[in-house]
C-alpha cells in the first residue's frame, strides 16, 4: 500500500493580530522542527502573510493563504491575486472551506474556476468538501461530498493530482466541537478515494492526500489518524493555541 505523508493545516481564520500571530507561527515552527513525518502549512489572515513569512522561512512549515481571486489582476477591489501570494512566498491555497461556500456564498462554479486557475498558477490546492447536518441527517452525505469533488477537480488533470489535496470537512463539525466518528469519517474518505480511482486511476486515488477536518483536538487526533483513507487534518480553533497545535502534529508525525 502506498505511503502518503500526512499534511497538518492550520487554518488562522480572521483570528489573531501581527504579534500574536507571529508568535504562535514561531510557536509551530519549533513544533514542526521536530516533528519530522509531516507537512505542515499555516494560513494566517492576509495582513500578517509577509511578518510571519519571516518567521517560518528557515523552518519546515509552509505558507498558506485562505482565499484569492481567480484572476492575474485588474478591477476587483478587496480582492487578493495569486501573484501577489507568490510575492509573499504562499504555495498552498484553501478553496471550498464551508465558511465560503456557506457564509459567503461561492458556488461549485467558482470553486472550481479558482482550482483551475491556481493549479495552473503552480499552487498546492487544498479542495474543502463536507455535507451540513440537514443533508447527513437527510442520508445524502455521499451525493454531496461526492459532487463537491467531481465538480471541484472538473479541469483538473491525471498530471495535476499531486498538487491537490483534498480536505473533508462536515459542516456540523467545524468550530462546533462535534467531531465525525473515526468509523464515520473513514467511511467518507474511503468513498472519496474510490472516486478519484474511478476518474483517474488507482495511482491517483492511492497518492492524493484527504485530510479531515472539523474539530480535530489533541484528544481526538490520533484516532482519527490511525484510519487507513486519513492523511492527516484542516486544523481551526486547535490551531490557534501553539501548544494544541504542536500536540496534534505530534499525533500525525
Ligand atoms: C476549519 O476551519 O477548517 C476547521 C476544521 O475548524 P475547526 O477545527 O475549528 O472545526
Amino acid at each position: 500500500m502506498m505511503q502518503r505523508r500526512p499534511i497538518i493545516g492550520g487554518n488562522w481564520k480572521m483570528n489573531t493580530n501581527l504579534e500574536t500571530g507571529m508568535a504562535l507561527a514561531s510557536q509551530v515552527a519549533d513544533a514542526a522542527s521536530t516533528a519530522k513525518g509531516c507537512d505542515v502549512v499555516i494560513y494566517p489572515p492576509f495582513p500578517a502573510l509577509q511578518a510571519i513569512d519571516s518567521v517560518i522561512s528557515s523552518s519546515p512549515v509552509t505558507l498558506g493563504a485562505q482565499n484569492f481571486w481567480p484572476e492575474d489582476c485588474g478591477a476587483f477591489t478587496g480582492e487578493v491575486s495569486c501573484e501577489m501570494l507568490t510575492d509573499l512566498c504562499v504555495t498552498s491555497l484553501l478553496i471550498g472551506h464551508s465558511e465560503r461556500r456557506h457564509v459567503l456564498h461561492e458556488s461549485d462554479v467558482l470553486i472550481a474556476k479558482k482550482v483551475d486557475f491556481a493549479i495552473r498558477m503552480d499552487f498546492q490546492v487544498v479542495l474543502c468538501v463536507g455535507e451540513t447536518l440537514v443533508q447527513r441527517e437527510a442520508g445524502n452525505t455521499l451525493e454531496i461530498v461526492l459532487g463537491q469533488v467531481q465538480s471541484g477537480l472538473e479541469s483538473v488533470k491525471h498530471d495535476s493530482m499531486k498538487n491537490i489535496v483534498i480536505a473533508y470537512e462536515p459542516v456540523w463539525a467545524i468550530g462546533t466541537g462535534k467531531t465525525a466518528s473515526a468509523e464515520d469519517a473513514q467511511a467518507v474518505h474511503s468513498a472519496i478515494r474510490q472516486e478519484l480511482a474511478s476518474r483517474y486511476d488507482d495511482d491517483v486515488a492511492s497518492s492524493t492526500r484527504i485530510q479531515y477536518g472539523g474539530s480535530v483536538k489533541p484528544d481526538n487526533a490520533k484516532e482519527l489518524f490511525a484510519c487507513s483513507d486519513i492523511d492527516g487534518a484542516l486544523v481551526g480553533g486547535a490551531a490557534l493555541s501553539g501548544e494544541s497545535f504542536a500536540a496534534i502534529i505530534e499525533a500525525a508525525c
